[in-house]
């Protein structure tokens, strides 16, 4: 039995950023990209990191940190969420950009990517701080942000209410209303219809055409799902809508089973009443590690990066993982569960009904031109489809698993537009 690993060793193994140029290392190979361009997708283009002052409801002052990171912008400006969190640094901001760049390149639409964080609880904070703490962290970012260069989003711990005031702190400094700045804004200010439902929506339609392969549909299929928020939430409400079973769900503070199936609209509401799944009543209360390891056909990790690891993948027992969350399955833990046969659709193809209903909202600001929830439905629909098929023709060719294929789908439009465009000067 090997040795366990050292604390600094298991920290370096869970770092995104290494495990994303792990990722991009493995398909520069299968594509024998270009030495020179492989060096310029492993960098960030920009990284911009700030410290600023927020007065504290309490009183006094406290100092925050913030990241603002854009991976590439070949294929169009920059697009990526922003996370509100106290464990968020450099890096992770530096991984979940590059991811996106990927996740735009495989949907196929005109961004890049990029990525923000600040280092804090918003659940600690008063809303006149969060506001202050968002307006001013805008402030600070706005020198590299723009509906032209540089467009954030929602991510974990912001919602469509931080979008509004980002959107609104951006505009007063511009002096004129700028809707496109920003994507995920409620639909009163400039948001999409659908928005805020499109990455669960998202990961229920990849999900579909992995079991049409098989010429199955998803109903009585059982799904499990880690992580109750935006995502998680909304695929759970879906998938539920779609006849399949939701068995186990968690959050940060716990989890909840029913073999039978979950009440979801139900859970929905006491979510919405008490801010947890914990405490469901008729549900068994199970732990984080239960969820993660029912037995189930759909496990759905929608929570953080890091979920699925080399210590824990050998107990999955779901025949397939679809990645809501962003990188929460390692390289480690990515071959316990090619070796097991379990199907696992990732991320930058899975979760990319988000930034694909964002592409739509930034192009609906642009023209002032509203579209109707089914419209955007459909249209997205129609991008995750060709989006999947394309990842399987390629992981049929080139014989590989979904990951990989996905990978050579994405990095390949970015090499290519890289060098079509040349190197300035
Ligand atoms: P969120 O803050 O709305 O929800 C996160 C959920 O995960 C919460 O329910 C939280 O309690 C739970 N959680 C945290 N740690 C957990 C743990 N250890 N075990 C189980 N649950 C845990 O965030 P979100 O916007 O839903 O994002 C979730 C993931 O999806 C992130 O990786 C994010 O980058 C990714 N993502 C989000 C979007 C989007 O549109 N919001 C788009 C693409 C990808």
């Amino acid at each position: 039995m090997p040795a366990p690993p050292t604390p600094r060793r298991a920290a370096e193994e869970m770092n995104p950023y290494r495990i994303a140029l792990q990722q991009l290392d493995h398909v520069a190979g299968i594509l024998k990209l270009d030495e020179g361009v492989h060096g310029i997708l492993r960098m960030p283009k920009r990284e911009l990191t700030v410290h600023f002052p927020v007065s504290m409801t309490s009183g006094g002052t406290q100092m925050f940190t913030g990241y603002r990171v854009q991976h590439n912008t070949s294929r169009g400006p920059a697009k990526g969420g922003l996370r509100f969190h106290p464990e968020t640094d450099i890096d992770e901001v530096r991984a979940l950009a590059m991811w996106m760049t990927w996740k735009c390149a495989v949907v196929n639409i005109p961004f890049g990517g990029a990525k923000g964080g600040v280092v804090c609880d918003p659940k600690a904070l008063t809303r006149a701080e969060l506001e202050d703490l968002t307006r001013r962290y805008t402030t600070e970012i706005s020198l590299i942000i723009g509906p032209d260069s540089d467009i954030p989003a929602p991510d974990v711990g912001t919602n469509g209410q931080i979008m509004a005031w980002l959107m609104d702190t951006y505009s007063m400094h511009a002096g004129h209303t700028v809707p496109a700045v920003v994507t995920g804004k409620p639909v009163a200010i400039g948001g999409s219809e659908g928005r805020v439902d499109a990455t669960g929506l998202g990961v229920v339609l990849v999900t579909e055409q992995a079991f049409r392969q098989e010429g199955k549909s998803l109903d009585s299929t059982t799904v499990a799902v880690c992580g109750f928020g935006n995502v998680g939430g909304a695929a759970a409400r879906l998938f539920h809508k779609r006849g399949a079973k939701v068995v186990a769900v968690s959050d940060v503070r716990g989890g909840v089973a029913d073999a039978g199936g979950l009440d979801i609209p139900a859970l929905v509401a006491h979510v919405q009443r008490t801010g947890s799944v914990v405490g469901f009543p008729g549900a068994d209360a199970v732990s984080l590690s239960d969820v993660l390891e029912t037995p189930c056909d759909v496990l759905v990790p929608a929570a953080l990066q890091g979920q699925i690891t080399g210590a824990n993948a050998d107990k999955i027992r779901a025949r397939m993982i679809v990645e809501g969350a962003n990188g929460p399955t390692t390289p480690e833990a990515d071959a316990v569960l090619k070796d097991k046969g379990v199907l696992l659709i990732p991320d930058i193809l899975a979760n990319a009904g988000g930034v694909t209903v964002s592409y739509f909202e930034w192009v609906q600001d642009i023209q002032s031109f509203f579209w109707s929830e089914a419209q955007v439905n459909a249209r997205l629909a129609r991008v995750m489809k060709r989006a999947f098929g394309e990842v399987w023709a390629a992981a049929e060719m080139h014989r590989v698993d979904l990951r990989t294929a996905a990978y050579i789908v994405g990095v390949a439009r970015v090499a290519e537009a890289t060098l079509t465009r040349g190197i300035y000067p």
